[in-house]
């Protein structure tokens, strides 16, 4: 046996025995370049000098979703994008649509059908008229059940998706719901289960989660550049609409994904970059 092998069975006999788990890593963390602390510094070193994912890429950003489902979209241009789900608040809905037409905003909201339907019969029109504002509509499912979604295969979705689509083309009209159905969907709480983004794949739709919401904005996780920002509609989610600026790590204007992506329907607004070679491009994580 020669010396390096006698070392190491010297060492795995010593460390089970005589270290805890915590000294062992302290010992190696202080002597060793292969430590975990070695590895991670590396790591945080290469992804913050990777010219690919400069400054404006969070990297706490939450990489909890499924590799499919987007929540960041590359932009050079000072953008977030702006969703907004649900609406069972009638009220509220029509009063977000007052902010957002005073400021210019333009939004991708992602509509649960009995939810519009509930808005229909309170404000005839509301559709219509959001619409007409220049908002898309998504896909949010038609009844928004946890219980009665955790049990949906692929083909139950695509079934909800065509009465989802009925609807909104009966409230609309086809030209109206051509213009402004998007090929986008959204799991309600965010579960992008398997059997949700098979029928995505199936229906050609792109599936889209969110990098931030009001509940997990505070002074180290700002909205930035590229996110995809989650707000209701209900009354306390309308505050956001006023004052981004509080919540944006930098000044930021929200704007609908095919802004980001496509160039679509953007704002009136200075670039502060002269150009986006990569513009629209997803960002992996
Ligand atoms: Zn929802």
């Amino acid at each position: 046996m020669n010396m390096r092998k006698i070392k190491y069975n010297k060492l795995f006999k010593m460390y089970p025995m005589q270290l805890g788990r915590r000294n062992f890593l302290q010992l190696f963390g202080a002597t060793s370049i292969f430590s975990v602390p070695f590895f991670r510094n590396l790591t945080k070193y290469l992804i913050n000098n990777d010219p690919m994912l400069t400054d404006h890429v969070d990297r706490e950003t939450p990489t909890h979703w499924p590799d499919d489902v987007i929540h960041t979209i590359y932009t050079e241009k000072p953008y977030f994008g702006l969703t907004i789900d649900d609406g069972w608040f009638p009220d509220t809905f029509v009063e977000m649509l007052d902010i957002l037409k005073r400021k210019k905003y333009r939004a991708n909201f992602f509509l649960v059908g009995a939810a519009a339907i509930h808005c229909e019969k309170a404000y005839p029109g509301i559709l219509e008229r959001l619409v007409n504002e220049g908002h898309s509509i998504g896909y949010h499912t038609m009844r928004h059940y946890a219980l009665e979604l955790s049990t949906y295969s692929s083909s139950d979705y695509s079934k909800d998706y065509d009465e989802w689509t009925e609807l909104f083309r009966y409230y609309l009209g086809n030209d109206l719901a051509n213009k402004a159905l998007k090929p986008y969907a959204r799991a309600p709480f965010g579960s992008f289960s398997d059997e949700f983004l098979k029928f995505c794949r199936n229906r050609s739709l792109v599936p889209y989660a969110w990098a931030r919401d009001p509940s997990e904005i505070n002074r180290d996780r700002l909205i930035r550049k590229g996110h995809i920002f989650l707000l209701h509609i209900r009354p306390s989610d309308l505050q956001y609409l006023d004052e981004f600026d509080k919540y944006t790590a930098e000044p930021l204007h929200p704007v609908k994904i095919e802004c980001m992506l496509r160039n679509e329907d953007c704002p009136d607004i200075t670039p502060t970059s002269e150009d986006n070679k990569l513009f629209g491009r997803h960002i992996p994580y």
